[in-house]
């Protein structure tokens, strides 16, 4: 069986962000608090064997783009294998990766030699210092040198993802989106969300209004254009940029209506939102040997459960660490 993922609210669904691993080398305050979050045993996690079944019939669904993220999808043994075989599944036209970065510089053959031509890496400060503080790791230095060598080795578009956190990174906007002016880099802005265990409190996000406004001081933004594989960034050039900036505003603009994606957590559970519990186990029936109809059958009870929104601006407490998700 063949067809579309068409939800209730006539959204098409084609992307598939996969998180590979709930582990990462980094400890992001607002993502990993320290100490506090058990780990998946190995047992638990999906085989590369077992995500290729999901995508491959992903795929003779309607999928047909892919993001690899985590936790940090670096650190897990054989990911370079795994991201080949992935961008060799014919239909797949789209396959990238989001990452910390920390592993990346020394990595960045094996990445195009598997397939991948862009990456997204998060930087929440350009302060080595404040790294430091933000990820438990003084590792700026090797992600920055990771940053410029993949820009270097011909990757394009790099994004660079900056969640914004009151009183902690949020004098460094008009510093981060400098960056465009001189890198061909697409500089964008994340609003905080207030998900799983968490050190940061929900007052401490800063909504995209504020953050345009400053960003703004350094000269009128204009709208560029989306294209097929973009997100939900509203993407604007600086004055004589090279690169862009972009806003992704899940709680002040939340871009619901046009949302095309799916996720599968590292544990086999397949969301139709990142921002709601509701989710369904592929991994029982995988490991049972399941026929593919019945997989099919249970995609297609998860994109029939895709609530028209999300109700986070409503104080539901999502319960799922984003580093389980894979954001
Ligand atoms: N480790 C990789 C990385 O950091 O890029 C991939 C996984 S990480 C969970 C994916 C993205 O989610 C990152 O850009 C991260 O900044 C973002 N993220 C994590 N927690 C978030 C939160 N509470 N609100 C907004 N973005 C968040
Ligand atoms: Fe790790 Fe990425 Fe979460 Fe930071 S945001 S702790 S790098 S998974």
């Amino acid at each position: 069986m063949t067809g579309n993922l068409i939800d209730r609210h006539n959204r098409h669904l084609n992307y598939l962000r996969i998180s590979i691993t709930d582990r990462c080398n980094l400890r992001c305050i607002y993502c990993m608090p320290d100490g506090r979050l058990p780990k998946l045993d190995h047992k638990q996690i999906l085989t590369y064997e077992e995500i290729l079944r999901i995508v491959k019939l992903g795929v003779k669904l309607g999928i047909n783009k892919v993001r690899i993220t985590g936790g940090e999808p670096l650190v897990r043994r054989g990911v370079y294998d795994f991201l080949k075989k992935l961008t060799e599944i014919s239909g797949i036209q789209d396959v990238s990766l989001t990452t910390n970065g920390l592993l990346l510089g020394h990595n960045l053959e094996k990445l195009q030699a598997a397939g991948i031509k862009r990456v997204n890496i998060s930087l929440d400060t350009l302060d080595r210092n404040k790294y430091r503080m933000i990820s438990g790791y003084d590792h700026f230095n090797q992600v920055w040198q990771s940053i410029i060598d993949a820009w270097q080795k011909g990757f394009a578009p790099i994004k660079l993802n900056m969640v914004v956190l009151k009183g902690i990174n949020d004098n460094e906007l008009e510093k981060f989106a400098e960056l465009s002016l001189r890198y061909p880099f697409h500089c964008r802005f994340i609003e905080y969300m207030p998900i799983g265990l968490s050190g940061i409190d929900p007052d401490q996000h800063i909504l995209t209004p504020e953050i345009m406004e400053r960003v703004s001081r350094l000269g009128k933004l204009e709208p560029v254009a989306n294209d097929r594989n973009d997100g939900p960034a509203r993407r604007y050039r600086l004055p004589g940029a090279i690169g862009e900036v972009g806003f992704i505003s899940a709680l002040s603009h939340h871009f619901c209506d046009s949302c095309n994606r799916l996720r599968l957590t590292a544990s086999g559970k397949l969301r139709a939102c990142l921002l709601s519990d509701q989710q369904i186990d592929l991994r029982e029936p995988l490991r049972r040997e399941c026929s593919d109809q019945e997989l099919i059958e249970l995609f297609h009870q998860c994109v029939l459960s895709k609530q028209a929104g999300h109700h986070l601006a409503e104080n539901i407490l999502i319960k799922s660490q984003m580093s389980k998700i894979g954001g």
